[in-house]
């Protein structure tokens, strides 16, 4: 298959300014342009994430739902009619939240709303009591002398703003991903941050941190921005603050977990892989509809959809084990595929809610910019620009272009996406069908018309070494 291409690559390659010269044929634009417009009618990402959340519903790794997730996931490809279903497995973590409280004791008595951090262990029985330090950031933790942190509890302010972009998140996670380990250090007894999220509400945001080895593991939890804002305003009345808290949380042996794969077999290229995916795993609190049962029902809907157009590369719809402990079902997704990666020209994942893309972004092959081009036109309709070559994929995607493998993104609006990211209100009733329609008609033509192209799709690696 690849000679009958390189004839193509090399015109390119010569620089011969040859506009839209067959990157994708007439019909295969054509058949695009239906594809969307079947996408924005069709109701099946809603009913295919309405189902995770209803008959699954929270699925956190290594726990009784995340099995039951990984079987609904075989099944629901299944009865889709990919052409071929299978899993890999994946060892995860097993961890289990508890119970959880925590209240001011002085000099204002009065409870707060807290939730555990990812992985934190347990107070001792009857939880710990504390005075409590505070800090705006990690660094400012850092630069603290340890005396004055010594026995204390450890309180992080990070805050985080509305942005489409979600542009503070990865600041402000800092305090949630490491805080402990900085704070523990320091000879702290626990540690509370204030959520990582950009509500108005008394819901506590949760998230995965980690345990620096060899350091002390100290209790972690983060308490809403309610209360944040109300711990603040008590902070200024000037008189040490006391907290008590208590966080029931269990680790467990490491279970096995898998990633499902779904295919659409393609006919002229099926060893050529268009790869688009989502996590299948979720926090415990909510029912993971925003992160990520949206990104599973957009993917699985546009891929088939897809099918009635008979592609011409296969189309893989990948589904993630355990993102939410640290991309554990991608790591492990690239190394047990490590000699084939080359066989994947395009990938690309949905995890950043239910909201409409604004911008289609890409990070292939200079000489596949055209092809890029020619996506980019039938997506216009849907309110999409054509952004950079800079893409990153998404979460679980972002770990393949050191690798070569070429990547897009689609990108969502975030700007309440972290309202309600890692909380007990990550449900259904967040999403808006129509939004997701449109995510599904996106989604559906980008790895549609990737899958069409007779144009080889080169790898990254190869770029690097050409244009050196
Ligand atoms: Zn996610």
């Amino acid at each position: 298959m690849r000679s009958l291409l390189l004839p193509i690559a090399m015109l390119v390659t010569s620089s011969i300014a040859l506009p839209s010269m067959a990157v994708v044929s007439e019909k295969s634009l054509d058949d695009a342009q239906q594809l969307r417009e079947i996408a924005l009618r069709s109701h099946l990402g809603y009913d295919i994430v309405e189902s995770l959340t209803v008959e699954v519903g929270p699925r956190l790794a290594g726990t009784p739902a995340d099995a039951r997730a990984v079987a609904w996931a075989e099944d629901k490809f299944a009865q889709l009619g990919f052409d071929k279903v299978y899993k890999q497995p994946v060892k995860v973590r097993h961890w289990e939240r508890g119970h959880a409280s925590a209240s001011v004791i002085s000099p204002f008595p009065q409870p707060l709303a807290i939730t555990a951090l990812g992985d934190s262990v347990a107070t001792p029985k009857g939880g710990l009591t504390g005075e409590v330090i505070f800090f705006d950031s990690v660094p400012e933790l850092k630069a603290a002398d340890p005396k004055r942190v010594n026995g204390k509890i450890v309180y992080i302010d990070a805050r985080m703003h509305q942005h489409r972009e979600g542009k503070e998140y990865s600041l402000a996670v800092a305090g949630r991903s490491i805080g402990s380990s900085v704070a523990s250090e320091k000879g702290a007894i626990a540690l509370i941050i204030r959520s990582v999220g950009t509500d108005k509400s008394r819901m506590p945001h949760t998230g995965n941190m980690r345990y620096q080895e060899g350091v002390k593991k100290i209790p972690a939890g983060a308490i809403s921005t309610s209360d944040a804002m109300m711990l603040m305003s008590m902070k200024k009345r000037g008189k040490a603050i006391t907290i008590t808290m208590d966080l029931g949380t269990t680790a467990f042996q490491a279970k096995t977990s898998y990633n499902v794969i779904g295919e659409i077999t393609g006919t002229t290229y099926p060893d050529q892989y268009i790869l688009i995916g989502a996590h299948l795993d979720s926090w415990d609190e909510g029912t993971g509809a925003l992160d990520d049962g949206a990104g599973v029902g957009i993917t699985m809907a546009a891929a088939k959809l897809i099918k009635q157009f008979k592609p011409k590369r296969t189309v893989r719809v990948v589904l993630f084990a355990n993102e939410e402990g640290g991309l554990i079902g991608a790591k492990e997704y690239r190394d047990a595929n490590a000699k084939d990666l080359h066989k994947i020209k395009l990938a690309g994942e949905s995890d950043f809610g239910a909201r409409s893309i604004w911008r289609f972004d890409s990070q292939v092959h200079p000489k596949n910019l055209d092809l890029m081009a020619s996506i980019a036109k039938v997506l216009k309709p849907l309110g999409i620009n054509h952004g950079d070559n800079k893409a990153g994929g998404g979460p679980d995607v972002s770990i393949l272009p050191a690798k070569g493998v070429p990547v897009f993104s689609l990108r969502q609006d975030g700007t309440d996406y972290f309202d309600y990211h890692h909380t007990a209100n990550d449900t259904l009733d967040k999403i808006n069908p129509e939004e997701l329609r449109q995510n599904v008609a996106a989604w559906a033509v980008v790895a549609f018309l990737a899958a069409q192209s007779d144009e080889q799709l080169l790898p990254l690696t190869i770029n690097t070494n050409l244009d050196k």
